[in-house]
């Protein structure tokens, strides 16, 4: 076990599509290659699966459904192969973060230390309600009673984003393993190492051929045959809204396959005179910065109440400007390269964008250095409801500040947004607090704290952040079927 990246092996072992137990070509035989964001060099050439490649890889998983032991064995069964799954994760931590870190400009030391824990940590959170799904008996009347069968909804499909492959691999996988489903796996075009190393662990941890496939490729072509597809039976997805519309539309047109979607969020943080600034400002340094800001949760509309604003901006600033940029083997770094090239260009375009209209910048506001897709933390203030960064996703390393006077007004402000994902409040006032989480239109409200996700707690969107919930035995239900079955009784004494 290595504590220090800069000592990590960077081998890449997996580059074709995971296909009935196998890597495999793709059947074009076309490929596409994957760059370090830190350095812009191309690390691996990929195996490039399409429509044909999909199409196998669902014939895999429906024969592993409709015939294979996966969804006939035990719950205790299947707990206990995925604990294994969990520790052989936990096993190869050194080698799952060195690849989060080359494919996706992550940072070692978070992703060593927190995201991959967290992902095995799913896997047992998933592997101990394994065993317990159960349905429930209904006394429908004296003469008819009946019970709920919950059954696995069959082949899955999870579209997957850039921005964390392990820890939504995790998020996606075990929940639909621990139901008994099967299922096909796209990762980003831009992120597919990780994802391709962990099917290789299932396969070591005893999952059946043809449970979990994986089919690399573009959005377009395989992520549009897996939410077309006619025989998967429900998609979950997480990206953009944009595409989020997409991948629903393509159900509803081909078999009203069910769907969950965890999208985008524009998330207020709000800060009340009252509150204690130094946390406030720590929470949202971490809540924009983390991960260089490519996180759906982030909290990247900071309101501040008028009485505090301008000493809070100034520990902002501080905390802000110490946010060590570089290398994102060493383990001191904060702040590395944002994910793909197009991500950089977008995050630098919006930033030009809220210059333009007015916003001042505090620090950061340009590129870092010359090699990689590096981009200062910046903090805007003097931001306004009206303006491109108070309004679209920058998933980036921004922090816009806006100014409040009164708890009804900021609460009409935080809402008038087209998402509602997550939401901060940091107050002492115990009244205001409740008040205002009542009333803010997200799914997650974090009080005097920030980013505080978990396992147990069902994660997803309100508006157009998405619907359905992951995390929690919530997640459970998209993998699940209800049947009730019911049966006559006949001379019942009741
Ligand atoms: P995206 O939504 O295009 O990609 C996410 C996944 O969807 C990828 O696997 C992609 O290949 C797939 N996909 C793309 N088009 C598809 C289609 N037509 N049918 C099925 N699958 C398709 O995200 P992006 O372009 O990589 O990033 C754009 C923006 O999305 C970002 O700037 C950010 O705002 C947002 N985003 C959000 C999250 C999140 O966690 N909510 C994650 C990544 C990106």
């Amino acid at each position: 076990m290595s504590s220090n990246g800069k000592s990590a092996k960077r081998e890449i072992k997996f580059t074709k599509l995971f296909i009935n137990g196998e890597f495999v070509d793709s059947i074009s035989g076309n490929t596409f290659e994957t760059i370090d964001p830190a350095t812009e060099e191309v690390l691996a050439t990929v195996a490039e699966g399409r429509e044909e490649d999909v199409d196998l890889a669902v014939k895999a998983a429906r024969e592993a459904f409709d015939n294979g032991p996966w969804p006939r064995m035990s719950g205790e069964a299947r707990r206990k192969i995925l604990l294994k799954f969990a520790d052989i994760i936990d096993e190869n931590a050194d080698e799952l973060a060195t690849l989060e870190v080359i494919d996706g400009g992550k940072l070692f030391g978070p992703v060593r230390y927190f995201e991959v824990p967290i992902s095995s940590e799913t896997f047992r959170y998933f592997a101990g309600a394994a065993d317990k799904i159960r349905g429930a008996t209904l006394k429908m009347s004296s003469s008819i009673q009946a019970y709920t069968l919950r059954e696995p909804i069959g082949v899955v499909g999870h579209i997957i984003p850039w921005n964390g492959p392990a820890y939504m691999f995790a998020t996606k996988v075990a929940p639909a393993l621990a139901a008994g489903c099967t299922m096909v796996v796209k990762p980003a075009e831009q992120t597919p190492l990780t994802v391709l190393f962990f099917a290789h662990l299932s396969k070591l941890a005893g999952i059946p051929d043809g449970v979990i496939n994986v089919v690399n490729g573009y959005g377009k072509t395989a992520g549009a045959a897996v939410s077309s597809h006619m025989d998967i039976d429900a998609v979950t997805f997480t990206g953009s809204t944009e595409v989020g519309r997409l991948v629903m539309q393509a159900a509803a047109t081909s078999n009203l396959k069910p769907v969950s979607l965890e999208l985008g969020g524009k998330n207020p943080i709000i800060i009340f005179d009252d509150a204690d600034l130094d946390k406030a400002a720590e929470f949202a340094t971490f809540g924009n910065l983390t991960n260089k800001g490519e996180m759906c949760v982030s909290g990247s509309r900071v309101f501040v109440q008028e009485g505090v604003h301008d000493a809070f901006v100034k520990k902002l600033e501080v905390m802000v400007k110490h946010w060590a940029t570089g290398d994102p083997f060493d383990l001191a770094t904060r702040h590395g390269p944002q994910n793909n090239k197009q991500q950089y260009e977008k995050v630098l375009s919006l930033i030009e964008q809220g210059k333009k209209e007015g916003a001042t910048v505090v620090t950061g506001g340009k590129p870092f250095g010359t090699k990689g897709f590096y981009i200062e933390p910046t903090l805007f203030t003097n931001v306004t409801d009206e303006m491109t960064i108070a309004k679209e996703e920058i998933f980036g390393p921004v922090i816009s500040i806006l100014k409040f006077k009164t708890a009804e007004e900021v609460i009409k402000r935080a809402n008038a947004t087209k998402y509602g994902l997550a939401s901060g409040v940091m107050t002492k006032n115990i009244d205001v607090a409740n008040t205002v989480s009542r009333s803010l239109r997200a799914g997650a409200v974090w009080i005097n704290c920030y980013l505080a996700l978990d396992r147990d707690a069902p994660h997803g969107g309100y508006k157009m952040s998405g619907f359905g919930r992951e995390q929690g035995l919530e997640a459970l239900d998209h993998y699940l079927q209800i049947k009730t079955v019911a049966t006559p009784i006949y001379n019942s004494p009741w």
